[in-house]
């Protein structure tokens, strides 16, 4: 049994990694400079190489995927507009209504299990000066998706979308917090997952083990006014060569152990799936998150996460008999095997009469 003095496997979410002290010497070492003077040599470096790995002119650096979403919402759209996106997107259910605060939006969620078709797409998508209707400007895909499980869209069919809005005169704009995790897994480049987009936002601090971070990648001419919107949304920064030093040092030596984090998350998820108390599709499994539901005669999803906590494992309740685990490099296989063991243990107690 786990002891108070082990330390705790987290796996909450892949944001709760410390950077590691190869990433801490990169980031003592780093060039700085203002970069609202756009002179921070490392944000520089950074924003060149990422946009040269998503196929895109140019990138902006951003403190968070939050605002890298936001600020892509201000580029692409005006108040009233209507956003398209998979049901259960980040930028409608995690960012507290910041679409509609900030850019004026309504979103219209659709399909399942985190992806729709270009069928589904066309259904929803209102045109441009109806009378009534609300003008579709943007659609967004969410590659992987957090809330479904990590899993990844289908690349042919986000190619469709994106053809389909071009022809309408909407745009496209990528979700790719995870984009890396998306890669490794399909076996395609970030630049591929990307191509059909106008706008990418990507994160450092999720599964690539920076302390902070993120870009938004696209056409020069977008990013040019994408500035201004980071501007507005107080989150041009000054020396920020510190964090980019890190990010620079994740792309050269975190990317492709990625795959280990997802053989990980399907170990735990193999396990868990044994258990008749379990609710979870194999198939969803694709990168470094584990959605599951736990049947009523199973504690519920509290309950889980409090005793989980007693024996030294950190997991996160979605819903009252939703929870999610998530891989990372904090976390190596045997700690997995040691988590998996004790959540069957949990799960599979009845809880006190
Ligand atoms: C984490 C996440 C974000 C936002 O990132 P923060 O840096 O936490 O603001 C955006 N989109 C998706 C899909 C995410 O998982």
């Amino acid at each position: 049994m786990t002891t108070a003095t082990t330390p705790a496997i987290d796996l909450r979410s892949d944001t709760v990694t410390r950077p590691t002290p190869a990433m801490r010497d990169a980031i003592a070492r780093a060039e700085v400079g203002d970069d609202q003077f756009g002179e921070d040599p490392s944000i520089n470096r950074l924003q060149e190489r990422a946009a040269e790995l998503l196929g895109k002119e140019a990138a902006l650096w951003v403190p968070t995927g939050t605002m890298a979403n936001q600020v892509a919402l201000r580029t692409l759209t005006r108040p009233g507009d209507d956003v398209i996106t998979s049901r259960g997107a980040h930028a409608v259910w995690f960012e507290t209504g910041a679409g509609a605060a900030n850019a004026g939006v309504q979103f219209t969620e659709i399909g399942e299990n985190g992806v729709f078709s270009v069928a589904e797409f066309l259904d929803a998508c209102k045109p441009r000066d109806h009378l009534i209707l609300p003008p579709t400007t943007v659609v967004m895909i969410e590659n992987p998706h957090n809330r479904a499980g990590g899993i990844v869209f289908p690349q042919d069919e986000a190619a469709a979308i994106c053809a389909a809005a071009h022809e309408r005169g909407v745009t496209a704009s990528l979700d790719g917090a995870r984009l890396w995790n998306a890669a490794v897994a399909s076996g395609r480049s970030a630049a591929e997952l990307a191509a059909p987009f106008d706008l990418v936002s990507v994160c450092f601090s999720k599964g690539l083990g920076a302390p902070g971070g993120s870009l938004l990648a696209g056409s020069a001419e977008m990013i040019r006014r994408a500035r201004r919107y980071r501007r507005m949304a107080g989150g041009a920064m000054r020396q920020a060569g510190f964090l980019a030093a890190a990010c620079l040092h994740a792309l050269d030596h975190h990317i492709d152990r990625l795959a280990e984090d997802h053989a990980n998350a399907r170990l735990l998820a193999t396990e868990l799936a044994a258990s008749d108390r379990v609710r979870l599709d194999l198939a969803t499994v694709q990168t470094n998150i584990v959605c599951f539901a736990v049947t009523d005669d199973a504690p519920d999803a509290a309950t889980i996460v409090a005793r989980a906590r007693q024996r030294g494992v950190l997991l996160f309740a979605l819903g009252p008999r939703l929870l999610r685990l998530v891989t990372h490099l904090d976390v190596d296989t045997a700690q997995c095997q040691r988590a998996a063991r004790i959540l069957r243990e949990v799960i599979e107690t009845p809880s006190a009469p």
